[in-house]
């Protein structure tokens, strides 16, 4: 018996899943033309999977730091931070996230998986307990598996259940960390942060949001949830990422915690991995510029994700229960999410599939993530677009019956 053995059911699957047309899980690009469109086996394809929410990456301003920072600073940092050192690039972003946070401190990761991973798991030690929402992303469940600490789960998006659980902690000496998104990367939904945050206070917790999917998208400033609503004060540490509205790739987290620099020397993903390169830092650095300079980035994303969330609800799909940059359209069956996707990808339109055992409530989904650089067009084509595969694959039977 091989080492991977315990992969054959996997295999199956996957194998059956790929068979049904392309495999969803490694598209390749023949050539990215702009935020919004690649080229896809020599077909021009609407890009409306990629998280690129203010479309920044091929924001002038950015590659030209970018290529600044490549040119003089080299390609690479070659190590971690701790053993290598900083560059200057490394602390003036930390300086403008914290500022742009209004927080004292602020860590840089080298991607936002491993901020979650390294910030949880280095918070939560053996005597704390985790608390964390159902539908956590795997970044901040896979910090649950590396945490020496005790980890509770309670349902999703449900404030009761959260201080239900945490009443029954209070005798617990050890300090408790309760941990939520602000946007949920699936469905698009947000966390009612107002209530957990009642919550928190009441039972003494801290609380940490993973604003990945929120910033750059809500709050007056592009802060995220937690500016949206208005409990920034009881939120402890924000967790983000460069990789979504910032158009790069990188992590952080900023918090007022006094001691907070302390973990740069306890956490391990940020101790034992190579640093950011300079070229990446430079471009994220720009593009939070960008972000806090151009509000009307986000205003035209969020009118782009309204008009695709109204076009597919008035068309009769199943959406997500917000219009957010993230819109997901439930399929009642895997086959049927999978011979849809291969559908619109050969009309030229690109999302990503997201399937059981990755989803909530083990959902079927079309997840699609919109853009500020997309236009209105763009945004009816890929409407016009699911409505004609919708209506073939008969998921839309009262349109089958009003187009013939
Ligand atoms: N948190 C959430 C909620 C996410 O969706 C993601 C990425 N999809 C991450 C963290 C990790 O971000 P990164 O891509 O920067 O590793």
């Amino acid at each position: 018996m091989t080492i991977l053995a315990k992969y054959t059911q996997l295999r199956e699957s996957y194998h059956k899943m790929a068979a049904i047309g392309r495999d969803p899980f490694s598209v390749q690009f023949d050539g990215i033309l702009s935020p919004t469109e690649g080229m896809l086996n020599g077909r021009r394809t609407i890009l409306l999977g990629t998280n690129n929410y203010l479309g920044l990456t091929f924001d002038q301003s950015c590659i030209d730091k970018g290529v600044e920072a490549l040119v003089e600073q080299g390609t690479g940092t070659t190590g971690s931070r701790i053993a290598n050192g900083s560059y200057t690039g490394h602390g003036d972003l930390e300086k403008a996230l914290a500022d742009f946070y209004g927080r004292q401190h602020c860590m840089v990761f080298t991607t936002g998986y491993q901020a979650n991973l390294g910030i949880i798991s280095t918070l939560v030690g053996k005597d704390d307990i985790l608390v964390i929402d159902g539908d956590s992303h795997a970044s901040i469940y896979d910090a649950a598996k590396m945490t020496t600490g005790q980890v509770v789960r309670f349902r999703h998006n449900d404030p009761d259940d959260l201080y239900k659980r945490l009443r029954r902690l209070s005798d617990h000496p050890g300090n408790k960390l309760v941990v939520v998104e602000g946007i949920y990367s699936m469905l698009g939904d947000t966390a009612p942060l107002k209530e957990f945050a009642q919550v928190k206070r009441e039972a003494g917790a801290f609380l940490l949001v993973d604003e990945a999917h929120s910033m750059g998208v809500l709050g007056e400033t592009g802060r995220g949830l937690a500016e949206e609503v208005g409990v920034e004060a009881d939120v402890d540490f924000i967790v983000g990422t460069f990789s979504k509205s910032l158009g790069a790739v990188g992590g952080f987290c900023v918090s007022d915690l006094p001691d907070f620099d302390i973990l740069r020397v306890a956490c391990r993903p940020y101790m034992f991995t190579a640093s950011l390169p300079p070229s990446v830092i430079a471009t994220s650095l720009q593009a939070l510029k960008r972000l806090r300079e151009e509000p009307g980035l986000r205003l035209r994303l969020n009118s782009n994700s309204r008009r695709l969330y109204e076009g597919l609800r008035n068309l009769g799909f199943q959406v997500g229960p917000v219009a957010n940059p993230i819109v997901a359209v439930a399929l009642p069956t895997k086959e049927l999410a999978i011979a849809f996707w291969n559908g619109l990808l050969e009309a030229g339109l690109y999302l990503n599939l997201a399937l059981p055992p990755a989803t909530p409530n083990s959902l079927a989904l079309l997840r699609t993530s919109v853009s500020a650089a997309h236009t209105p067009q763009q945004i009816d084509t890929a409407i016009e677009l699911f409505a004609q595969v919708g209506r073939r694959l008969g998921v839309l039977p009262g349109l089958v019956q009003a187009a013939e």
